[in-house]
């Protein structure tokens, strides 16, 4: 904005004009402050529960001991996290493509594996911090209830803004209810005012609601492909707000000079925004070195542009959420390819639904004799000899207990195994 103070010929218009600038400025100050109200969220969360503030210590007091204890994963031990979005819409255009989604994914899949094209050159004072925190996402193949599903439930509400944001993540409200967050990330994403990009919940409050689990982000800042905010066409909102659902703090610990709990990024004194150029703010008054703030750290508030990194300590963080209160995503079976099976890839059956609850119907395409299904360790659990049908309806839901299981054709020379998942 240019203005020229002196076209205003009287002194009090002058005063006048500054007040109402400072008042601009001040409010665009404030509306940059609302990029990502997790914490914000999370204080009026507390207020009426007042106990998540027990459990947030106790998961930090966890944290803190897996990571000097140096619990470690298993190095290369790589995890795929079942991820399904929910597409909350009044107007058409909210409603995204599948593109613009499948954008968001691979960005996840890129910042997580620090496999984005502009993270920093070995040149760079910061390059030895950014790490691989070996996560990736994928879109769910399997809902909760075992049926094959694309990963996205598309919602229309007649809310053009919830009141209370959180009704969007229930179907009774208008939204739409989150998929058993133990198994999966669950994205919602609807149009946000007030220029609020997202919001995540912290892993510590799973238990005690895992209704609220989730990551919310605004529809103009979700992927790459769309109607994006220009600042925030990269898909680094959801990068940062995973950040906070794996238990990320902002890297200015929320206060000047905050502790967000990780040793190798750097102190800063508060949120940076737009794009710093680097060094920036060297020698701040928390103790940083010529190299200054580490703006460029998803965890920060830059634009989408700007940001690049997560460091070693900011992942060792998330593997200590992964080996606690977000454990099941380990054996999640959200993302397993369960294509195989429902194809006619075996020689002589098919086998539906799958994943299921135990019941489940095998049809053969010629009348087969003997086939057999065994568990994880190769024990023979259902044997069907002598069959004479063409489709044979199974029921061992008093036989076996939920898991995987293996099922093969003892007649076909084309015995393959394949997988069974009994939910
Ligand atoms: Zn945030």
């Amino acid at each position: 904005m240019f203005l020229d103070l002196k076209k205003f010929k009287s002194k009090n218009m002058q005063k006048l004009l500054l007040i109402a600038l400072s008042f601009i400025f001040i409010t665009a100050a404030n509306s940059q402050n609302t990029k990502c109200v997790t914490t914000e969220t999370w204080k009026k969360y507390q207020e009426k529960n007042p106990s998540a503030e027990a459990r947030k210590q106790e998961l930090e007091k966890f944290t803190k001991k897996w990571i000097e204890g140096k619990q470690t994963k298993i190095n290369g031990q790589v995890i795929s996290i079942p991820v399904v979005v929910h597409v909350i819409y009044y107007y058409d255009e909210d409603n995204i493509s599948d593109e613009q989604i499948y954008s968001q994914i691979d960005v996840l899949n890129e910042d997580f594996r620090l496999l984005n094209s502009d993270s920093l050159d070995e040149n760079h004072p910061f390059w030895f911090n950014t790490a691989d925190s070996e996560i990736e996402f994928c879109l769910a193949n399997v809902d909760p209830f075992g049926n094959l599903t694309d990963g996205i439930t598309r919602t229309y509400t007649d809310s053009v803004e919830f009141i209370d944001r959180d009704n969007l993540k229930f179907s009774a409200s208008g939204g739409e209810d989150n998929w058993d967050p133990n198994s999966y990330l669950n994205f919602w994403v609807f149009p946000l005012s007030n220029g609020l990009l997202g919001y995540a919940t912290f892993p510590s409050d799973l238990n005690a609601n895992p209704e609220l689990d989730g990551v919310v982000v605004s529809t103009s800042a979700f992927g790459t492909f769309g109607n994006l905010n220009p600042s925030n066409n990269l898909g680094r909102t959801a990068t940062h707000e995973v950040g906070h659902w794996l238990n990320l703090r902002h890297i200015w610990g929320d206060d000047f000079c905050g502790d967000d709990f990780v040793g190798d990024t750097k102190p800063a004194e508060e949120a940076n925004y737009n794009c710093p150029s680097f060094p920036h703010r060297d020698f701040n008054s928390c103790g940083t070195n010529e190299n200054g703030e580490m703006f460029m750290n998803y965890m920060d508030y830059v634009d989408d542009a700007c940001m690049n990194m997560f460091t070693f300590g900011q992942v060792d963080r998330m593997w200590a959420t992964l080996s606690s209160s977000r454990v099941d995503l380990l054996s999640s079976i959200g993302c397993d390819d369960v294509s195989d099976i429902q194809e006619f890839t075996s020689n002589n059956f098919k086998l539906y639904p799958n994943p299921n609850c135990g019941q489940f119907t095998i049809e053969f395409i010629e009348k087969t004799s003997n086939l057999e299904i065994l568990d994880i360790l190769g024990k023979q659990v259902f044997f069907l000899k002598d069959n004479n049908e063409l489709s044979v309806k199974i029921d061992l839901t008093s036989k076996i207990k939920s898991g995987t299981y293996f099922i093969r054709s003892l007649d076909s020379k084309n015995n393959k195994l394949h997988k069974l998942v009994i939910k």
